[in-house]
């Protein structure tokens, strides 16, 4: 299988539909084995039951079921454990990442280990843009980063890259300070962006703030503790 495609579900049933035609479309384009793989995160509309249809009639698709919330570091973990591509791509199910910057991604997949997306025009609401801008600076300087947009779903990682990761909640903003951590090559590529159409957004400043804080603060911890060796010599 050369392709994985994961996606979150949360209360996107409007989404469901319109996404998985545009991603079908490009994704066969491609030319290349895939599956999709939607991790339903305890939907309480009627995205399981568009999902199973969805599943229904094409091999495809999978779909992993939460029985509770549990957020999107959680859905992205489970998905990342079933994936079965060389490659993981990863992106969000309201249709605010387009497909067609999938082969953008691919394009560095040789020279990189992992290629994130760069919403270098987002098309959110004015007080999501400037906080969102002003975490991702904050988050820089205490984690001695360089990201410019960790938060973009719209990812590539060789799928090896996941196996050994441990993810805790919250971690999915900082997935390419974890992959670097590890050793893996890092870079960003420019994706285009569009507004949510259906559904609506399941993070505000309230909700990101604070929580989000103590995670950047546990990865500056893990950063700065993060074991760095290199072996010279083993006799026997
Ligand atoms: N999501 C999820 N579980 C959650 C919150 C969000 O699976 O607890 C999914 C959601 O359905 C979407 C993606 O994660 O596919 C990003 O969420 P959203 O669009 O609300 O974030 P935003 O783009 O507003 O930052
Ligand atoms: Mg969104």
């Amino acid at each position: 299988m050369d392709l994985s495609i994961v996606i979150p579900v949360y209360n996107e049933e409007d989404n469901i539909v319109p996404l998985l035609s545009e991603l079908g479309m490009e994704l066969d384009r491609l030319g290349r084995s895939y599956e999709i793989i939607f991790v339903d995160d305890g939907s309480r509309d009627r995205s399981f039951e568009i999902l199973k249809k969805a599943a229904s009639s094409n091999e495809k698709i999978r779909v992993i079921r939460f029985k509770q919330n549990r957020g999107q570091t959680a859905a992205f973990d489970a998905g990342f454990k079933a994936a079965l591509g060389d490659i993981v791509i990863t992106m969000d199910a309201d249709l605010q990442n387009d497909p067609k910057d999938i082969p953008r991604l691919l394009e560095k997949m040789g020279e990189f280990d992992v290629v994130c997306g760069w919403r270098h025009k987002r098309r959110d609401p004015w007080i999501k843009i400037v906080s969102s801008k002003i975490a991702n600076f904050v988050r820089n300087k205490l984690s001695q980063e360089d990201i410019i947009d960790t938060g973009c779903s719209l990812k590539a990682y060789r799928r090896e890259c996941l196996e050994r990761l441990k993810l805790f909640k919250g971690m999915h903003r900082f997935l390419p300070t974890l992959m670097k951590m590890d050793g893996y090559k890092v870079t960003e590529v420019t994706v285009s962006h569009r507004p949510r159409r259906f559904g609506k957004t399941k993070y505000n400043i309230r909700n990101r703030i604070v929580r989000s804080f103590i995670d950047l603060l546990a990865v500056r911890w893990m950063k700065g503790r993060h074991l760095d060796y290199e072996i010279e010599e083993v006799i026997r």
